[in-house]
């Protein structure tokens, strides 16, 4: 590991592979540090991705794809399913292999990659940043004019750089998750449980990974866990729903629910994925946010460094694009997420009533607002709000 570096990526996840993949792209010398042993490795994640956003910022190798989705299936409290045809293709992936293939794309143009690198303070000098770090058990210090902060949903970095990261307990979703074995499944369609027993807040995903083998886990508004732990809450669903399974892994993890940070850059700094909150508020995905993230973060640091500025008012070309492209998509979706939070079991129950007889290709998003406007007159202003723009 050298003592300078053009620009630093501390976290190798999507966010930050893809961010030193671009940086370098344009000539600047990078390093991506992970602090665990393994890349992508544990999976804290459903591994739900379509195509179409996939394809954006990478080209497609299958052996990351476990399954592709067709069709996705809701269930109410009572058991009635919608099942609605995908407008895109979408993929459960391997998420460790898909991680492993960021970073060594990242490394083929040049990035040097550090696992067992875990940062753990920083400092601002006459336009440098000074890292700290323990790499494979050993002090290390070494030098960047710019710092990606990739570093996941519990981010330190953005905070050491004096940026507000703090979530309030209903912006977080927590989740838990088992993959599960031995279950009957469709290979190809992802399924939702809505209820406010099963998952209060939230929803729980059953997105399958072969034929008897899907991850199931379900995601409960930060506001509730004080009376029960996701995992509680998930252990009950699978004792009810999927009582002889295995259990192969369980895993726990946040999920922000909210618009990104109102801060994604200052001096020297940058903050990217889930550290700088941008994940889907709706749907809890935040892979595809990250790579877009990650991809505009790269290429406007590598311009930085070029220009010789890496002061805030040049970095924020990064957060002005953010803005105008998913940022923009995020507040609609972060609108729709507060609309569900009003919905009852019984609205569930109605609204699958007044879908009952639709082939899965006739159930659309509009089919399924003026069931819901039906169903509750009083709701329509929030729901146009919620669907301006789709
Ligand atoms: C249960 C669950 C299910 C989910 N399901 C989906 C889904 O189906 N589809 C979807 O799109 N999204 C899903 N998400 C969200 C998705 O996993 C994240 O949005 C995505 O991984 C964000 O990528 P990232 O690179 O920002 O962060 P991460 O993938 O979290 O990567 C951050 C990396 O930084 C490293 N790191 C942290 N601190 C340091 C440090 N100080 N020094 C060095 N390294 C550090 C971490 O070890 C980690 O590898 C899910 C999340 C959870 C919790």
């Amino acid at each position: 590991m050298r003592q300078h570096y053009d620009i630093v990526v501390v976290g190798a996840g999507p966010a930050g592979s893809t961010a030193a993949r671009f940086a370098a792209s344009l000539g600047a010398s990078v390093v991506l540090l992970e602090r665990d042993r393994e890349i992508g490795v544990p999976v804290r994640c459903a591994e739900g991705i379509s195509d179409l956003e996939l394809r954006q910022y990478v080209d497609i190798d299958p052996c990351w794809i476990a399954t592709t989705i067709t069709d996705f299936g809701f269930f109410t409290p009572s058991g009635k399913m919608i099942q609605l045809q995908s407008r895109a293709i979408g993929y459960i992936l391997h998420r460790r292999l898909f991680d492993h293939s960021l970073a060594e794309i990242a490394s083929e143009l040049g990035v040097e990659v550090f696992t067992k690198a875990y940062v753990y303070n920083l400092k601002r000098t006459n336009n440098k940043t000074t890292l700290y770090l323990k790499y494979i058990g050993r002090e290390k210090e070494i030098e960047a004019d710019i710092v990606i902060a990739a570093d996941g949903v519990e981010s330190r970095i953005a905070r050491f750089a004096g940026i507000q990261t703090k979530l309030a307990m209903r912006d977080i979703e927590s989740c838990a998750q088992m993959m599960l074995a031995n279950i009957d499944v469709n290979p190809n369609r992802g399924d939702f449980y809505l209820s406010h027993n099963w998952a209060p807040g939230g929803y729980v995903w059953v997105f399958p990974k072969g034929n008897n083998v899907a991850n199931v886990g379900l995601g409960v508004n930060g506001k509730y866990t004080g009376e029960r732990s996701s995992l509680e809450y998930l252990e009950s669903f699978v004792s009810e729903k999927f009582p002889t399974a295995t259990r192969l892994t369980t895993t726990a993890g946040g999920v922000p629910i909210v618009t990104h940070l109102s801060e994604l850059v200052t001096d020297g700094l940058m903050v990217v994925g889930d550290a700088a909150h941008q994940v889907n508020p709706l749907t809890g995905g935040g892979i595809s946010s990250a790579m877009a993230a990650g991809k505009i973060a790269g290429l406007v640091a590598a311009d930085a460094i070029k220009k010789g500025d890496t002061s805030v008012k040049q970095l924020k070309r990064y957060q002005t694009e953010w803005n105008k492209t998913a940022g923009k998509k995020h507040k609609r979706f972060h609108r729709l997420k507060e609309w569900t939070l009003t919905l009852t079991d019984d609205d569930y129950e109605e609204i699958a009533d007044a879908l009952q007889g639709l082939s899965p290709d006739e159930v659309t998003l509009t089919k399924i607002f003026k069931a819901v406007v039906k169903n509750k007159p009083s709701l329509i202003v929030d729901v146009l709000k919620a669907f301006a723009g789709f």
